[in-house]
């Protein structure tokens, strides 16, 4: 997996911030510096949003980019009219994307249309899709299922995200104008987000990539604002309805599917608290469940520039000026929205292949967290202590990285019990107080 979030190693100070916020228990901290377990990273940004010290950041493409082939297509997000104050006119933000040197735009919220039509028609199907119907729009939120709710990859939409939709119709169309070959056209995504960064170079349930790179919205928005400008000559480049720019925030996607039995949910730990109550069959009147793991959806993406909440305000100010939809499934875009592929566990919890193996582990992880402190305090480098448990266990750590265990050794070498004035304050025992 190449993945977009990453640490900048001179910046980062080890002060275990990032570790307490990872939902996927993806960091440690060793010998000072974060590091980042690849298999377990789902690319949220968390990490990115709570390091003090700009340690992480988001690797996507630059416009440079763009002269690598002979014709580009921007396919802009629609969280990216979000940004922009007092924009009433969508055709604003998409003359300005030609204005820095893109040959033609595609909005996603075109090809979300079309998904939200498709969906509808799907769900209208008796026993076409099982309930709840999760969307796959958020690849963070898709790579958690695969990672720790794999009974419920069945219940994610098979359609591919309005994204990859837009880029293949993009191609397409680009082809059919310039008489070029497919590989000579471009076609960059304006991302939000490093989870989707990252799905354009590892899609989720595609044989290979669709889209040629993914460029920041925070990178694009200082190009853009010089050159974005009202004028009678404005072109008419929209195509998209207030369905479709309504995926930029969440419940925009449900909504869309005009029923009532849904529920859209962001931020990443309420997404993992209702998937834990779908797993416990606490919510079976859901029929649909959009999940984003940034807050209030895709404007809350940790590449944008805007607050979500003015983002969210903003979005709604520019819908009001807009039909209800303006695009319908079309012959062949079933076939060709639908993954190639099932889901696959990304089994990054197993402890071992071997079940008897794993079932000895899991005991001495059981054994050994329960020695340990329970202070969860993160001084060993690991998020919890049953975390370090499993990293000792797995091999990964030693006892004596905890820091209770280190005063036990150091009471030992010093020979007279006066570890205590070694310790910070915060892991000094009261005189006369018990072990820990
Ligand atoms: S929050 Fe994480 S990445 Fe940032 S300085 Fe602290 S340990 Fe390093
Ligand atoms: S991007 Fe998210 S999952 Fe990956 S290390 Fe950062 S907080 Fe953890």
């Amino acid at each position: 997996m190449n993945h977009s979030v990453t640490l900048i190693r001179d910046k980062c100070k080890g002060c275990t911030t990032c570790i307490k916020h990872c939902p996927t228990e993806a960091i440690r901290v060793r010998r000072g510096k974060a590091i980042i377990v690849a298999e377990r990273c789902i690319d949220c940004g968390q990490c990115i949003r709570v390091c003090p010290h700009h340690a992480k950041r988001a690797v996507c493409d630059g416009l440079d980019r763009l002269s690598e082939f002979d014709y580009t297509v921007a396919l802009p997000a629609p969280s990216l009219y979000g940004q922009f104050h007092n924009l009433d006119d969508v055709n604003i933000v998409l003359a300005a994307l030609l204005d820095i040197g893109f040959d033609a735009v595609f909005e996603v919220a075109r090809a979300a249309e079309i998904i939200s039509d498709m969906t509808r028609q799907e769900m209208g199907t008796p026993g076409a899709l099982p309930r709840p119907v999760i969307s796959s729009a958020c690849p963070a939120s898709v790579r958690l299922i695969c990672q720790r709710f794999p009974g419920l990859m069945a219940n994610v939409l098979p359609f591919m995200a309005p994204v990859e939709l837009a880029s293949v119709l993009a191609r397409r169309e680009a082809m059919n104008k310039t008489g070029l070959s497919p590989e000579r056209i471009g076609v960059f995504f304006l991302t939000p987000c490093p989870a989707k960064a990252t799905a354009v170079r590892n899609p989720i349930g595609l044989a290979a990539p669709v889209i040629d790179g993914a460029i920041a919205l925070s990178e694009l928005y200082l190009h853009l604002l010089p050159v974005m400008k009202k004028r009678p000559d404005l072109p008419d480049l929209a195509t998209a309805g207030l369905m479709g720019l309504g995926w930029a925030v969440s419940g925009g996607e449900s909504a869309a599917l005009l029923g009532e039995s849904y529920l859209a949910v962001d931020g990443i730990e309420n997404v993992i608290q209702v998937l834990e109550d779908i797993e416990d069959g606490k919510l079976p009147e859901v029929e649909f469940l959009e999940l984003s793991a940034c807050t209030q959806g895709c404007v809350g993406g940790c590449l944008t520039v805007e607050n979500p909440f003015a983002a969210k305000a903003r979005m709604k100010r520019l819908m009001k000026f807009l039909p209800v939809s303006r695009n319908k499934v079309g012959p062949g875009d079933k076939p060709l929205a639908s993954w190639g592929a099932f889901l696959s566990h990304t089994p990054v919890f197993r402890l071992d292949a071997d079940m008897q193996a794993a079932l000895e582990k899991q005991a001495r992880i059981e054994a050994l967290a329960a020695q340990l402190p329970g202070l969860d305090c993160s001084s060993c480098g690991a998020p919890s202590c049953r975390s370090l448990a499993e990293d000792v266990v797995l091999g990964f750590a030693s006892e004596e990285d905890c820091i209770f265990r280190m005063r036990e050794r150091v009471m030992y070498l010093s020979g007279d019990g006066d570890a205590e004035q070694f310790l910070p304050p915060p892991f000094r025992r009261d005189p006369g107080a018990g072990d820990n």
